[in-house]
């Protein structure tokens, strides 16, 4: 190697659309020096199938993945729903240590590397110790987080969190005390990350005001204005509108419904993520998708919570950029997460290919470009498409699998996304360094055993 290599794919989705022979030139600094697509392999290296961009997971809370699976149990009141959800998962909570925050992060990053994300953008709430005060290094969790990410191999943009209420008008519970740091606080965790991040180009830095229901208006717009201060660019991510209950109690507190009220006193832009937005109505949707705000989806948690149902025909017709989050990982995939989002629009519409653009007329293809495309602006990370100057985050397929024979371009895409197949994900580059190999992570015996004690261990 001198100084570069160059990859050989078969077939490329590059920002144009599916290319077959494509070479690309990957720096040793892990960028994309070149593209060329039709190109014969020659003494270039061989990649094991079509390859796709990076994927960003852009919401994480990823403590939350040691609870999957766990409730889904009808309570003996028989209410379950989103706010019943969110008792058990403070209760669970409660007891984590950073010694577990990091041994789950890292089970759930390897997981999720396997499933096509190459960078996560951790909405990082979870700071304070079980008593609700901060660790005698503030940062510790996040420093957790870090590890895990690194021990992994992905890409991480860290939005360190500021909650402060318990609902609109009311105080904190007793179950949210972890998440209550005072905003100067948070602040310096995030000045303490930025510099960590000045000497790690995987790293990101922004911030997660955690709603409107936990952080009041003057507090938030303080808030923001202190992150974008030093970095003009920072990413901002909130979760807003995710229920009707949240809708109608701002409503009854601010006379305004919660994306409105964003609107109306907050100058969103792209580097603004809205986690959710489940329930906008017409006039917040358009006004929201002007604003150039990423809606960050999450699919598969969405539907696990009974959240309701995004408002995506509309949102694409007025021209609104969405990511996709797994964020409580009852999914880890990306291509499920897609599918996901595509199958409740079928199913409420009544229609097809709804993720079909005019540029991407299969509808695999137009998900997958347009949410890595958006997710990597909503994380700050130099990813999110096949192309010079970009880092070389690439999800390469198996051409071997069965169900990949004969097909070519936007059948590849359309089969990841809608194919029953499992372990279409061979390979995963973040950086031009290879972190997956054939479905496989180097450390993936050491971090699934240190999750299996720690799960053994809280569960007991
Ligand atoms: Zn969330």
């Amino acid at each position: 190697m001198t100084d570069r290599t160059t990859l050989h794919a078969p077939w490329a989705l590059l920002p144009g659309g599916w290319a077959g022979d494509v070479a690309i030139a990957v720096a040793t600094d892990g960028t994309i020096a070149s593209v060329a697509a039709g190109v014969p392999r020659g003494d270039s290296v061989a990649l094991a199938g079509p390859v796709l961009p990076g994927m960003t997971n852009l919401h994480s809370h990823a403590f939350q993945y040691a609870m999957a699976g766990l409730a889904e149990t009808r309570s003996a009141s028989g209410e379950d729903h989103f706010w019943s959800w969110r008792e058990t998962m403070y209760r669970f909570l409660a007891r984590l240590t950073p010694d577990d925050v990091e041994a789950i992060a890292a089970q759930l990053y390897v997981a999720l590397l396997q499933g096509g994300f190459t960078t996560v953008a951790e909405f990082h709430y979870l700071q304070a110790d079980p008593a609700g005060a901060p660790y005698a290094d503030p940062a510790e969790m996040a420093w957790r987080i870090l590890a895990a990410a690194r021990q992994a191999g992905i890409a991480c943009t860290i939005l360190p969190s500021l909650y402060r209420h318990g609902g609109f008008g009311r105080p904190p519970s007793d179950g949210q005390r972890r998440f209550l740091l005072p905003a100067e606080t948070v602040l310096d965790i995030i000045a303490a990350l930025r510099r960590a991040a000045a000497s790690d180009p995987l790293l990101g830095v922004g911030a997660a005001p955690h709603s409107l229901r936990a952080v009041a208006m003057e507090e938030l717009a303080a808030f923001a204005a202190a992150v974008r201060e030093n970095d003009a660019a920072a990413p901002l991510h909130i979760h807003v509108a995710e229920q009707p209950r949240e809708v109608a109690e701002c409503l009854a507190a601010t006379g305004q419904r919660p994306v409105a009220r964003l609107l109306a006193h907050l100058p969103l832009d792209r580097r603004w993520c809205v986690i959710h937005a489940t329930h906008m109505d017409a006039a917040e949707t358009a006004a929201l998708a002007a604003a150039g705000a990423v809606a960050g989806l999450c699919p598969t948690t969405e539907g696990n919570l009974g959240d309701g149902v995004f408002p995506f025909l509309a949102w694409r017709a007025a021209g609104g950029a969405f990511g996709i989050g797994t964020d409580s990982h009852v999914g880890t995939d990306a291509a499920g997460e897609l599918r996901m989002l595509e199958y409740a629009q079928r199913l409420w519409h009544l229609r097809r290919a709804v993720g079909a653009t005019p540029e991407h007329p299969s509808a695999g293809t137009g998900l997958w470009a347009a949410a890595a495309a958006a997710g990597a602006e909503a994380a700050a990370q130099p990813i999110g498409a096949i192309a010079p100057g970009q880092r070389a985050d690439l999800v390469v397929l198996d051409a071997a699998h069965p169900l990949l024979a004969g097909r070519d371009g936007a059948a590849i895409a359309d089969t990841l996304v809608f194919g029953p197949a499992p372990g279409l994900v061979r390979d995963v580059y973040v950086g031009g360094r290879q972190v997956i190999a054939g479905g496989r992570h180097d450390a993936e015996g050491a971090i699934a055993a240190r999750f299996a004690a720690t799960m053994r261990r809280l569960l007991a």
